[in-house]
């Protein structure tokens, strides 16, 4: 069959047929199906597209199919121990690097890494920041651990529940994406969030647990003029505010995503 034939007859909605095409064929620039749309599939990957395309039509989210996601122009392994790297994300290693600057000495724990992603990009755009990333999972730790080894970025990787074993350790930057949906949001039984880990999305119940551990704990963590960044639920702003004020912190400050929702907030320690 043609790639064009292949497309046309999937039963999946086009674009993620198109993605799941290139990536059982080695390809990556959605180009190349049009320069090739009248080559002959190979049998190998005619067999592993239309594996592909069953998991996705049972809902499987496209980055756990192919095993990656693409998160601050670095490739990252993800698997269904840890969540979905999400664009938003991106806000608070943004964040973080904007408030480090150039300076040497700096050092960041990444709270609940998961994939290691905004712990890896942060290390990758700021090398010379000492950090640390943890995980309460001994799974997700182990992704994490070998997106740092392909990626060749040092971190510290530590098994904890949130800070319970940090010790009396602290960092001048503490970034966490905590589970911060509500049990009750019907979202944790729609599209990709299915497949996701549980204890990733949720605390299970309001949503502001995992948040309120943080920020109660964290200042016992942070170096004098130290930083605590969250991401939270775009709903969640102003509670938020509230403990990080209820909890002494200053300047704490507000970002918003692409759609102009809050997303992550922050404070420092004096
Ligand atoms: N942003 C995710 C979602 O709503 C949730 C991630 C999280 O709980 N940290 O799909």
């Amino acid at each position: 069959m043609t790639v064009r034939d292949v497309l046309g007859n999937s039963e999946i909605p086009r674009r993620d047929a198109e993605f799941l095409l290139l990536h059982c064929v080695g390809q990556a620039d959605r180009g190349w199906l049009i320069a090739h749309n009248l080559d002959e599939v190979p049998i190998q990957a005619l067999d592993d597209f239309k594996a592909a395309c069953q998991q996705r039509a049972r809902g499987l989210p496209l980055a756990y199919i192919v095993g990656r996601r693409e998160f601050w122009s670095l490739s990252l392994a993800v698997t269904p121990d840890v969540l979905i790297p999400r664009p938003e994300t991106e806000l608070l290693v943004e964040w973080v690097l904007e408030h480090i600057g150039p300076e040497d000495g700096k050092s960041m724990l990444d709270l609940g890494t998961g994939s290691g992603a905004i712990a890896l990009a942060c290390k990758h755009d700021a090398p010379s920041l000492t950090v640390t990333a943890c995980d309460i999972s001994a799974r997700a730790l182990a992704v994490a651990n070998k997106n740092a080894l392909d990626l060749s970025l040092s971190i510290e990787f530590l098994q904890s529940d949130w800070f319970s074993a940090m010790g009396d350790r602290r960092w001048s930057v503490i970034v966490a994406n905590p589970p911060y949906v509500a049990h009750v949001d019907p979202h944790l039984s729609q599209g990709d969030l299915r497949f996701e880990p549980q204890g990733a999305l949720t605390d299970g119940s309001d949503g502001l647990g995992a948040i309120r551990r943080i920020i109660e704990e964290s200042p016992e963590y942070l170096e004098r003029g130290g930083w605590l960044f969250i991401e939270h639920g775009y709903d969640q702003a102003k509670a938020v505010n509230t403990l990080f004020k209820a909890r002494g912190f200053a300047d704490i400050s507000l970002r918003r995503d692409l759609a102009g929702r809050p997303r992550a907030s922050g404070g420092c320690w004096q």
